[in-house]
Protein backbone atom coordinates (compact mmCIF):
# COMPACT_ATOMS: atom_id res chain seq x y z
CA UNK A 1 0.00 0.00 0.00
CA UNK A 2 0.96 3.76 -0.17
CA UNK A 3 0.53 6.58 1.80
CA UNK A 4 0.53 10.37 2.18
CA UNK A 5 3.69 10.87 1.77
CA UNK A 6 3.22 9.39 -1.52
CA UNK A 7 0.84 11.72 -2.42
CA UNK A 8 2.62 14.65 -1.48
CA UNK A 9 5.50 13.23 -3.63
CA UNK A 10 3.11 12.75 -6.58
CA UNK A 11 1.97 16.30 -6.31
CA UNK A 12 5.91 17.38 -6.28
CA UNK A 13 6.76 15.57 -9.33
CA UNK A 14 3.55 16.82 -11.41
CA UNK A 15 4.80 20.23 -10.71
CA UNK A 16 8.33 19.79 -11.90
CA UNK A 17 7.38 17.74 -14.56
CA UNK A 18 5.05 20.52 -15.36
CA UNK A 19 7.44 23.21 -14.96
CA UNK A 20 10.03 21.27 -16.86
CA UNK A 21 7.77 21.17 -19.86
CA UNK A 22 6.19 24.36 -19.35
CA UNK A 23 7.26 26.05 -22.76
CA UNK A 24 6.00 23.25 -24.71
CA UNK A 25 2.89 23.49 -22.87
CA UNK A 26 2.47 26.73 -24.05
CA UNK A 27 4.07 26.17 -27.37
CA UNK A 28 1.29 23.42 -27.51
CA UNK A 29 -1.62 25.83 -26.41
CA UNK A 30 -0.51 28.39 -28.88
CA UNK A 31 -0.64 26.34 -32.11
CA UNK A 32 -4.66 25.87 -31.02
CA UNK A 33 -5.53 27.49 -28.05
CA UNK A 34 -4.47 31.19 -26.17
CA UNK A 35 -0.73 30.19 -25.00
CA UNK A 36 -1.11 30.23 -21.53
CA UNK A 37 -1.84 26.32 -20.64
CA UNK A 38 2.12 26.50 -19.28
CA UNK A 39 1.38 29.21 -16.96
CA UNK A 40 -1.65 28.34 -15.80
CA UNK A 41 -0.36 24.92 -14.60
CA UNK A 42 2.91 26.22 -13.11
CA UNK A 43 0.99 28.99 -11.06
CA UNK A 44 -1.66 26.51 -9.91
CA UNK A 45 0.92 23.73 -8.83
CA UNK A 46 3.34 25.79 -7.40
CA UNK A 47 0.47 26.49 -4.58
CA UNK A 48 -0.80 23.31 -4.39
CA UNK A 49 2.90 22.02 -3.47
CA UNK A 50 2.90 24.90 -0.77
CA UNK A 51 -0.19 23.68 0.56
CA UNK A 52 1.85 20.54 1.28
CA UNK A 53 1.90 19.66 4.82
CA UNK A 54 1.45 16.24 7.31
CA UNK A 55 -2.00 15.79 6.66
CA UNK A 56 -3.84 12.62 5.82
CA UNK A 57 -4.53 11.85 2.19
CA UNK A 58 -7.71 13.16 2.16
CA UNK A 59 -6.93 16.73 3.22
CA UNK A 60 -3.78 17.00 1.07
CA UNK A 61 -5.78 16.39 -1.76
CA UNK A 62 -8.66 18.79 -0.88
CA UNK A 63 -6.28 21.32 0.11
CA UNK A 64 -4.58 20.65 -3.25
CA UNK A 65 -7.93 20.85 -4.81
CA UNK A 66 -8.42 24.46 -3.56
CA UNK A 67 -5.09 25.81 -4.54
CA UNK A 68 -5.61 24.55 -7.98
CA UNK A 69 -9.09 26.01 -8.12
CA UNK A 70 -8.12 29.53 -6.49
CA UNK A 71 -4.94 29.76 -8.68
CA UNK A 72 -5.24 28.06 -12.11
CA UNK A 73 -6.73 30.56 -14.93
CA UNK A 74 -8.57 29.20 -17.81
CA UNK A 75 -10.52 25.99 -18.63
CA UNK A 76 -7.55 23.54 -16.60
CA UNK A 77 -8.23 24.61 -13.36
CA UNK A 78 -11.81 24.07 -12.05
CA UNK A 79 -10.82 20.73 -14.62
CA UNK A 80 -8.05 19.77 -12.65
CA UNK A 81 -9.38 20.94 -9.14
CA UNK A 82 -12.48 18.79 -9.54
CA UNK A 83 -10.29 15.85 -10.31
CA UNK A 84 -8.43 16.04 -7.13
CA UNK A 85 -11.00 16.78 -4.88
CA UNK A 86 -13.02 13.73 -5.91
CA UNK A 87 -9.93 12.07 -5.62
CA UNK A 88 -9.92 13.32 -1.68
CA UNK A 89 -13.08 12.14 -1.27
CA UNK A 90 -12.81 8.47 -2.16
CA UNK A 91 -9.44 8.46 -0.79
CA UNK A 92 -9.68 5.36 2.02
CA UNK A 93 -8.27 7.21 5.66
CA UNK A 94 -5.78 4.99 6.17
CA UNK A 95 -3.09 3.29 3.71
CA UNK A 96 -4.18 3.29 0.46
CA UNK A 97 -4.22 0.09 -1.90
CA UNK A 98 -3.79 -0.06 -5.52
CA UNK A 99 -7.66 -0.99 -5.94
CA UNK A 100 -8.40 2.16 -3.60
CA UNK A 101 -5.94 4.21 -6.14
CA UNK A 102 -7.77 3.17 -9.18
CA UNK A 103 -11.00 4.37 -7.53
CA UNK A 104 -9.61 7.39 -6.93
CA UNK A 105 -8.38 8.27 -10.05
CA UNK A 106 -11.67 7.15 -11.49
CA UNK A 107 -13.95 9.20 -9.18
CA UNK A 108 -11.34 12.03 -10.66
CA UNK A 109 -11.78 11.46 -13.86
CA UNK A 110 -15.70 11.10 -13.49
CA UNK A 111 -15.51 14.48 -11.81
CA UNK A 112 -13.57 16.24 -14.93
CA UNK A 113 -16.11 14.92 -17.21
CA UNK A 114 -19.08 15.93 -15.06
CA UNK A 115 -17.90 19.50 -15.21
CA UNK A 116 -16.57 19.63 -18.58
CA UNK A 117 -18.98 17.12 -20.46
CA UNK A 118 -15.69 16.03 -22.39
CA UNK A 119 -16.16 12.39 -23.91
CA UNK A 120 -13.14 10.65 -25.34
CA UNK A 121 -12.37 11.60 -28.80
CA UNK A 122 -12.92 15.07 -28.26
CA UNK A 123 -9.15 16.48 -28.16
CA UNK A 124 -8.90 16.69 -24.32
CA UNK A 125 -7.50 15.86 -20.94
CA UNK A 126 -9.94 13.45 -21.17
CA UNK A 127 -8.18 11.50 -23.81
CA UNK A 128 -5.52 10.70 -21.88
CA UNK A 129 -7.29 10.32 -18.20
CA UNK A 130 -9.15 7.11 -19.72
CA UNK A 131 -7.09 4.83 -20.88
CA UNK A 132 -4.86 5.72 -17.44
CA UNK A 133 -7.87 5.05 -15.34
CA UNK A 134 -8.31 1.82 -17.63
CA UNK A 135 -5.18 0.82 -17.23
CA UNK A 136 -5.25 1.10 -13.14
CA UNK A 137 -8.46 -1.05 -13.31
CA UNK A 138 -6.80 -3.76 -15.10
CA UNK A 139 -4.09 -3.76 -12.98
CA UNK A 140 -6.07 -4.11 -10.27
CA UNK A 141 -8.47 -6.88 -11.70
CA UNK A 142 -4.73 -8.82 -12.38
CA UNK A 143 -3.34 -8.37 -9.16
CA UNK A 144 -0.66 -6.25 -10.52
CA UNK A 145 2.40 -5.10 -8.46
CA UNK A 146 2.34 -0.85 -8.21
CA UNK A 147 5.04 -0.60 -9.96
CA UNK A 148 3.42 -2.23 -13.14
CA UNK A 149 0.06 -0.52 -12.35
CA UNK A 150 1.74 2.82 -12.36
CA UNK A 151 3.69 2.33 -15.60
CA UNK A 152 1.15 0.99 -17.68
CA UNK A 153 -1.04 3.34 -16.72
CA UNK A 154 1.84 6.06 -17.97
CA UNK A 155 2.29 4.66 -20.85
CA UNK A 156 -1.47 4.39 -21.74
CA UNK A 157 -1.74 8.07 -20.91
CA UNK A 158 1.04 8.55 -23.41
CA UNK A 159 -0.45 6.83 -26.24
CA UNK A 160 -4.01 8.53 -24.99
CA UNK A 161 -2.24 11.68 -25.34
CA UNK A 162 -0.89 10.96 -28.52
CA UNK A 163 -4.16 10.50 -30.08
CA UNK A 164 -5.11 13.58 -29.81
CA UNK A 165 -2.98 14.83 -32.73
CA UNK A 166 -5.22 13.82 -35.67
CA UNK A 167 -8.48 14.56 -33.71
CA UNK A 168 -10.50 17.45 -34.44
CA UNK A 169 -11.55 19.06 -31.00
CA UNK A 170 -15.41 19.81 -30.18
CA UNK A 171 -14.71 21.06 -26.72
CA UNK A 172 -12.50 24.19 -24.89
CA UNK A 173 -10.90 26.96 -26.94
CA UNK A 174 -9.83 24.35 -29.51
CA UNK A 175 -12.67 23.68 -30.95
CA UNK A 176 -12.89 27.40 -32.19
CA UNK A 177 -10.80 26.41 -34.78
CA UNK A 178 -12.48 23.73 -35.82
CA UNK A 179 -10.95 21.89 -38.57
CA UNK A 180 -7.65 23.71 -38.27
CA UNK A 181 -7.38 22.31 -34.82
CA UNK A 182 -6.14 18.56 -36.37
CA UNK A 183 -2.60 18.48 -36.36
CA UNK A 184 -1.77 18.84 -33.23
CA UNK A 185 -1.28 17.42 -29.61
CA UNK A 186 -4.10 18.79 -27.00
CA UNK A 187 -2.21 20.47 -24.00
CA UNK A 188 -4.41 19.61 -21.40
CA UNK A 189 -3.81 15.78 -22.28
CA UNK A 190 -0.27 16.59 -22.46
CA UNK A 191 -0.12 17.53 -19.00
CA UNK A 192 -3.03 14.85 -17.84
CA UNK A 193 0.12 12.41 -19.15
CA UNK A 194 2.11 13.97 -16.79
CA UNK A 195 0.05 13.73 -14.04
CA UNK A 196 0.40 9.70 -14.43
CA UNK A 197 3.99 10.21 -15.34
CA UNK A 198 4.56 11.61 -11.94
CA UNK A 199 2.97 8.83 -10.53
CA UNK A 200 5.88 6.54 -11.57
CA UNK A 201 8.24 9.66 -10.24
CA UNK A 202 6.83 9.36 -6.77
CA UNK A 203 7.00 5.51 -6.77
CA UNK A 204 10.73 5.60 -7.13
P1 LIG B 1 -7.94 27.89 -21.46
O1 LIG B 1 -8.35 27.08 -22.66
O2 LIG B 1 -9.10 28.46 -20.74
O3 LIG B 1 -6.87 28.89 -21.79
P2 LIG B 1 -5.92 26.07 -20.49
O4 LIG B 1 -5.10 26.54 -21.65
O5 LIG B 1 -5.23 26.09 -19.16
O6 LIG B 1 -7.29 26.85 -20.39
O7 LIG B 1 -6.36 24.55 -20.71
C1 LIG B 1 -6.71 24.07 -21.98
C2 LIG B 1 -6.98 22.58 -21.90
O8 LIG B 1 -8.15 22.34 -21.12
C3 LIG B 1 -7.28 21.94 -23.24
O9 LIG B 1 -6.08 21.57 -23.90
C4 LIG B 1 -8.13 20.74 -22.88
O10 LIG B 1 -7.37 19.57 -22.68
C5 LIG B 1 -8.75 21.13 -21.55
N1 LIG B 1 -10.18 21.34 -21.69
C6 LIG B 1 -10.81 22.44 -22.15
N2 LIG B 1 -12.15 22.27 -22.11
C7 LIG B 1 -12.36 21.02 -21.61
C8 LIG B 1 -13.52 20.24 -21.31
N3 LIG B 1 -14.75 20.71 -21.50
N4 LIG B 1 -13.35 19.00 -20.79
C9 LIG B 1 -12.10 18.52 -20.57
N5 LIG B 1 -10.98 19.20 -20.83
C10 LIG B 1 -11.10 20.42 -21.35
MG1 LIG C 1 -5.10 28.22 -22.78
MG1 LIG D 1 -6.66 30.90 -21.18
Amino acid sequence: SRDSTFVRSWIEAFFDRVEENQKYLTKLDSAIGDGDHGQNMVRGLRAAVQSLNDSDTRETLRNVAMSIISKTGGASGPLYGTLFMEAGKTAPDGPIALSDWAAMMRAGLDGVQRRGKAETGEKTMVDALTPAVEALESAVEQDASWSDALSDAAAAAKDGMESTTPMIATKGRASYLGDRSAGHQDPGATSSFYLFAAAVDANE
